[in-house]
């Protein structure tokens, strides 16, 4: 009975997992010698259009944030991002050239540093972002996010609210160590005994956690309350 209970709970789970994809965000970094693109204030992204869907279509120049750094950054997604991913640098770094010669001339210097991230095939992140479908039911989020047995489960993918972003991952896990330490602290009256590991945990948990996150502002979202 206690087996075919364990396999249950192992199926909703795995059937939750199933349903949540996870998309691929790369910031291609390419550094040239000196910059050839205008800057100043309404100076920081440009777009270009291209007939494949997504082909090196976001740029941002870093000069705001990093002045005199002379890069340029470009931003892929999903099926572009694999596909940069299977292939070399020294091909990413071709067609980016390609797109940058179509945008500012034929004049421009080569970049003499690229650097591509690969989420997609990093096996510790297998991806970027966790993407729930449009239509989903918030019971595939709490099912992500439900322990199995003594196995506990957070980050973004777990956040009902904010998945997909730090803020979400920040929320979940301050979530998920509380229900840890109430877990553990039930197994301790049940037990009627003080456990060796529970008193040293808590104490970690001296640590100050702001009460509030506040997360209004321009996004005009509403506060998460903690
Ligand atoms: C390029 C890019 C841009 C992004 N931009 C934004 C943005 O602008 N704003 C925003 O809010 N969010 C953004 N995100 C998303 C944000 O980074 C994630 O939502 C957030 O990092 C998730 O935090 P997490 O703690 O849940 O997971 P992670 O930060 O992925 O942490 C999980 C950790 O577990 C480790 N791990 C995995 N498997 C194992 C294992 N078997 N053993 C041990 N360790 C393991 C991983 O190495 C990793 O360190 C972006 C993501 C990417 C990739």
């Amino acid at each position: 009975m206690c087996m075919i209970n364990s396999i249950n709970a192992q199926i909703w789970k795995l059937k939750a997992i199933q349903k949540c994809d996870v998309m691929v965000y790369t910031k291609i970094f390419l550094k040239f010698p000196y910059k050839f693109w205008p800057i100043g204030p309404g100076k920081e992204f440009f777009i270009y259009a291209h007939e494949q869907r997504g082909y090196y279509t976001f740029w941002q120049q870093m000069e705001n944030a990093y002045p005199g750094s002379n890069i340029l950054v470009v931003t892929l997604t999903n099926g572009e991002s694999k596909r940069v991913e299977a292939q070399s640098d020294e091909n990413t770094l071709r067609e980016a050239m390609e797109v940058l010669r179509d945008i500012f001339g034929s004049n421009i210097p080569d970049a003499i540093d690229i650097l591509v991230p690969r989420w997609w095939n990093d096996r510790f992140q297998r991806g970027s972002y966790s993407n729930y479908p449009i239509i989903s039911n918030p019971q595939v989020v709490r099912d992500m996010k439900a322990p199995v047995g003594r196995v506990f489960f957070t980050g973004e993918h777990t956040s009902e609210r904010f998945n997909g972003y730090v803020h979400g991952g920040y929320l979940a896990g301050i979530d998920s160590s509380k229900e840890l330490l109430e877990e553990m602290r039930k197994d301790d009256r049940e037990n009627e005994s003080k456990t060796l590991l529970l008193e040293p945990m808590l104490a970690l948990t001296e640590c100050k956690i702001p009460g509030q996150l506040y997360l209004r502002g321009k996004l005009g979202m509403a506060e998460a309350k903690l």
